[in-house]
């Protein structure tokens, strides 16, 4: 027998075998909208939901993501722009393994959501958007920061002093106003539990 010779070694595991270990398939689910329109909120609420039913989930939000992964970045366009590529591509790391990743950050303009899309796949991309009216996230305010944003001391605030661009081509668009999270988790769930569920 030759010695040093790994013949496997470059035959990565695909990911239907991943996914077969799973019994799921891997998806990221991306929810866009304002600060304070409830996607954090949804996707705790929908990654509670998707785990009694026996699927593995990770939520991939501004406070795990901004402060580890990406704590040298702020926001201006640039580092917006390179936020959202790298949660992305952690999406996609978790979507190729057969995680379902659940993604809530604000990602404000239809390109940088277009780059999102086109890193993890238009196949392996759920989109939803929170579409709350900004009249009722700033009523609801749960940190302060339109206050803020109204005051000047934030600047470039998304929706106050910097655009949000609506999705035209969302896969969901949930109104917060007009839903329980229970009710809206509810929705959700049925929207993309066919995209998760191992075909049979
Ligand atoms: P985001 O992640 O979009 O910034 P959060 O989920 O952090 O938003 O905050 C949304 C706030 O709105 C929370 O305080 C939540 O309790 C509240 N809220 C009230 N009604 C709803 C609803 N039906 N769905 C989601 N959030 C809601």
């Amino acid at each position: 027998m030759p010695t040093n010779i790994f013949p496997d070694r470059d035959k990565f595991l695909e990911r239907p075998a991943k996914e077969a270990l799973l019994k799921q398939k891997g998806l990221v689910i991306w929810f866009t909208g304002l600060s304070a329109s409830g996607k954090s909120t949804l996707a705790f609420a929908l990654e509670r939901k998707l785990y009694s039913e026996g699927f593995l989930t990770q939520v991939l939000d501004g406070d795990k993501i901004r402060n580890g992964l990406n704590n040298n970045l702020g926001f201006t366009a640039d580092d917006r722009n390179e936020n959202i590529r790298r949660i992305a591509e952690v999406g996609r790391l978790f979507s190729d393994c057969g995680v379902v990743a659940l993604s809530a950050f604000i990602s404000p303009t239809q390109a940088i959501r277009r780059m999102a899309r086109s890193i993890i796949g238009e196949a392996n991309f759920f989109e939803i958007f929170v579409s709350t009216p900004l009249s009722i996230c700033e009523e609801r305010d749960p940190k302060g920061l339109y206050k803020k944003a109204r005051q000047g001391v934030i600047q470039n605030f998304t929706g106050i002093s910097a655009p949000y661009e609506a999705p035209q081509n969302a896969s969901l668009v949930v109104d917060t106003t007009q839903y329980t999270v229970e009710e809206a988790t509810q929705k959700i769930y049925t929207a993309v539990i066919k995209k998760i569920r191992a075909s049979e």
